[in-house]
Parts: C-alpha cells; structure tokens; sequence
C-alpha cells in the first residue's frame, strides 16, 4: 500500500483540528447548559417548573458527551481504553512499524545500527479510570531494525503498511 500523500495528511490534520474545536464547543455549550440546569434545578425544586432544568441537564449531557466523541484527542483514548474495571496503573505495550516517509534516524535498541525504518515498540505506563487513560505515567519507545524485528517478534510482519493499526496488549497491571 503506497504512503499517504501529503495533501491527505494536510487534510486529516485540518479535520482533526476541526473536530477538536467542534467537540470543545460542544463541551463548552454542555457545561453551560449543566451550570444553568443545575441552577434551575435549584431555583424551581419541588415546584412543577423543574421539568425544564432538568431537560437542559439530559441535553448538558448529551452535548458533553458528543462533544467529548467528536474530539480526536478524546477519541483516540476511548479507542486504546482498557477494560472498563481497571483502575489506577496499567502498563501497556504496542507496536507499529516506523516508515521511511517519517524521516526519522533511530538506533536499534538489539544491534545498535542507524535505522530509517522498522518497528517500534511503545511502553506505556498510565493512570486509568474505567479503562480509560487519564494520565500518561511514562512513556519509552524501542526500535528495532527489520531484521532484528523478526527475530525478536517472529510472528511480525514488515509488509504491513497499516501505519495507524497498533496491537496492544496489557502485560501487568500495577495496584
Ligand atoms: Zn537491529
């Protein structure tokens, strides 16, 4: 599969930053709508008008939600969550194949040779609430050149393109 060009890429950043502000002003208008239901609420309790602060709540939390969805940042979290019972630290570790087209020179961590591509591994301690990272703790990165990648990861292949596919698996889990 040929790499992205980088109109494509231009155009995913211009959308993700899109996204990003349409999902901060839904949160901002989410939080607006919460602080004056909240403030209804208050205002008619035990009277028949408390209907409405308490559908502009329901609506708070529907904007804050989509508005949380449609952010990438937020999505991108959602879509590496963890089991939704796992609090507090969790160590993960992924991996996804380093391209040419980044222009990067990393050294192999096996056999210490310049390497413009190959695989890098990502380690990752975070703080998680309900599965889903709240807090990076650390983060390091391995790279391994192609051949050392397959000897380390015999079941790896190098041909997949698929840039933004990483596996994940959680290896502990620290309490
Ligand atoms: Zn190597």
């Amino acid at each position: 599969m040929p790499n992205k060009p980088s109109s494509v890429e231009f155009a995913d950043t211009i959308s993700d930053l899109m996204n990003g502000i349409a999902g901060w002003l839904l949160i901002g208008l989410g939080t607006a709508a919460f602080l004056s239901g909240l403030g209804g609420l208050i205002q008619y309790a035990g009277t028949a008008d408390m209907v409405i602060p308490i559908l502009v709540l329901l609506f708070s939390f529907v904007f804050i939600t989509s508005g949380m969805l449609v952010n990438p940042r937020f999505r991108r979290r959602l879509d590496r969550r963890h089991e939704v019972s796992r609090f507090g630290r969790v160590q993960s570790v992924d991996s996804r194949v380093l391209s040419e087209s980044e222009n990067r020179v990393e050294s192999c961590t096996s056999c210490d040779a310049k390497m413009r591509e190959g695989l890098v591994r990502r380690y990752r301690e975070e703080y998680t609430a309900a599965g889903i990272p709240i807090w990076t703790l650390s983060e390091n990165h391995n790279f391994y050149c192609s051949s050392c990648a397959t000897e380390e990861l015999p079941g790896l292949t190098l041909t997949d393109r698929d840039d933004d596919s990483t596996t994940e698996q959680v290896v502990t889990e620290v309490e």
